[in-house]
C-alpha cells in the first residue's frame, strides 16, 4: 500500500503487520519441517505451538480446537463438508464461500440485516433433532451486521443441531468468546486481521467431530494433512496476539465511522445506510448513491487515491449483485450504487475526509448530470 492511498478497504484484507511479515520470514528460515524428530523439526513445530496458542487465545478457545487452514474458504468447507449426512441450514447473507456450497436451507434475514429467528426455528422445528448443520456468521462482510450467534446456537442445540460461525470478519475487530458464543465449529483468517494471506483456521471444539478435509501425513490431528504452511501460521500467530490486546482500540474507530456517516448524512438527509439499525462492526459502512452505479463510484474513489469496494468485490475483483443486500430486501437499482468503505486501527481523520470530498464530487457530478437530462419546463 502506498503512503498516498487512502486505503478503506479493510475488509477486502488488512495490510500485514511489520511484526507478522517479520515473524513469518523469520519461519521460513527455519528450515525445518514440523513434522521432522530433529532439532530443526523441532524449531519448527515450537513456532506452530506458539501459534496455535495465540490463535486459541484470540478467541478464548483451548489450542488443541485449533486446526490450521489455507484461510476462511477452506475453513468454512471444511466445517460444512466435514459435517456429512447433515442437513445444512445457512443465513441468506453468508459469504459465497458457503453459499457456494450444497445446503438444503437458507435462512431469511429482517431489513437490517439480522437472521430471522422465528424462520430458523421454523427450519429445526420441521426435521428431526440431532440432524442439522446451521452455519451463521458472527458479522457480515459487506454491512459490517453482528447476528446474535449466540442465541442461535441455543436454539439449534436445543435441536440437536452442531452450530458453524465463520467469524473471518469478526475476528480482531471484537471481542470473541468461543465458549461463551456455545458454537461447535469456528472459521478465521489470518489476513482480516494484519496476518499474511493464504492462511487460516477452523476452531474445533473438543469432542465435536468433523471428517477430514485432507487425508495424508496426519498433520492437524488428521484433519487437514499436508505439510503446515510454517511462515503463514507463524505470522497468523502474531497478527492474532496482537489483535487480542487491541479490542478496546475500535471504540474509536466507531467513533470515525459514526462521524462519517453523520457527515454524508449533512449532504444527503435521505442516504441509505445499510444495517445501521442493528449492532455493526465498528469499522464497517455501507451506503448508496442511487443513481450512480457502484463500480464507476468504486473507479472514481480510485482514481483520486481512495481504496474502497463494491460490496463483496474480495472475492475475485468482480462485482456482482450483492446477494446481502438482496436478501436484506434493498431494490436492485439502489444495491446496485452501494459501496462499502472498512476502517482500520490505522485510518485516521484525513483519510474520512478525503473519502467525503471524492464522494461529495462525485455526487456534484451526478446531480448535474441529471439536472442536464431533466426536461426543460
Ligand atoms: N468469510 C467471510 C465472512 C469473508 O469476508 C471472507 C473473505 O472475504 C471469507 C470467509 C474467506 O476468507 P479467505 O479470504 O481467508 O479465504
Amino acid at each position: 500500500m502506498t503512503a498516498t492511498i487512502a486505503y478503506l478497504d479493510y475488509n477486502a484484507t488488512a495490510p500485514i503487520r511489520e511484526t507478522a511479515a517479520a515473524a513469518a520470514l523469520e519461519a521460513m528460515r527455519i528450515g525445518g519441517n514440523p513434522s521432522s524428530v530433529h532439532r530443526l523439526g523441532r524449531l519448527a513445530r515450537r513456532a506452530i505451538d506458539a501459534a496455535r496458542r495465540a490463535v486459541a487465545g484470540l478467541v478464548q478457545a483451548k489450542p488443541e480446537e485449533v486446526v490450521f487452514t489455507s484461510g476462511g474458504t477452506e475453513a468454512n468447507a471444511m466445517a460444512l463438508g466435514g459435517s456429512l449426512g447433515r442437513r445444512r441450514v445457512v443465513s441468506a447473507i453468508e459469504h459465497d464461500s458457503i453459499l457456494a456450497l450444497p445446503h438444503e436451507e437458507r435462512v431469511p434475514v429482517s431489513s437490517d440485516g439480522v437472521v430471522n429467528m422465528a424462520a430458523l426455528e421454523g427450519f429445526l422445528d420441521a426435521v428431526p433433532a440431532g440432524t442439522t448443520l446451521v452455519s451463521v456468521m458472527l458479522a457480515n462482510n459487506e454491512t459490517g451486521v453482528i447476528q446474535p450467534v449466540a442465541d442461535i446456537a441455543r436454539l439449534a442445540h436445543r435441536h440437536g443441531a452442531l452450530v458453524h460461525c465463520d467469524a473471518v470478519q469478526a475476528a480482531g475487530k471484537m471481542a470473541i468468546d468461543f465458549n461463551a458464543l456455545d458454537v461447535d465449529l469456528m472459521s478465521l483468517s489470518a489476513h482480516k486481521m494484519g496476518g499474511p494471506q493464504g492462511v487460516g483456521a477452523l476452531i474445533v471444539r473438543t469432542g465435536v467431530s468433523v471428517t477430514a478435509g485432507r487425508v495424508g501425513g496426519g498433520q492437524e490431528r488428521g484433519l487437514r494433512a499436508g505439510t503446515e504452511n510454517l511462515s503463514g501460521i507463524a505470522g497468523f500467530g502474531v497478527a492474532a496476539e496482537e489483535a487480542r490486546t487491541e479490542v478496546d482500540a475500535w471504540s474509536r474507530v466507531a467513533t470515525l465511522r459514526d462521524d462519517l456517516e453523520a457527515r454524508l448524512f449533512a449532504i444527503q438527509p435521505d442516504l441509505p445506510v445499510f444495517g445501521r439499525g442493528a449492532p455493526r462492526l465498528a469499522n464497517t459502512t455501507c451506503f448508496a448513491m442511487p443513481g450512480v452505479k457502484r463500480e464507476t463510484q468504486v473507479i472514481a474513489f480510485d482514481l483520486a487515491g481512495v481504496a474502497v469496494s463494491a460490496g463483496a468485490a474480495c472475492s475475485s475483483g468482480k462485482v456482482s449483485a450483492s446477494h446481502v443486500l438482496r436478501a436484506m430486501g434493498v431494490p436492485a437499482e439502489v444495491s446496485s450504487a452501494a459501496i462499502r468503505v472498512s476502517l482500520g486501527l490505522a485510518t485516521g481523520a484525513e483519510e474520512i475526509d478525503r473519502l467525503i470530498a471524492v464522494w461529495a464530487e462525485i455526487r456534484r457530478r451526478a446531480v448535474a448530470v441529471a439536472a442536464a437530462h431533466e426536461p426543460a419546463a
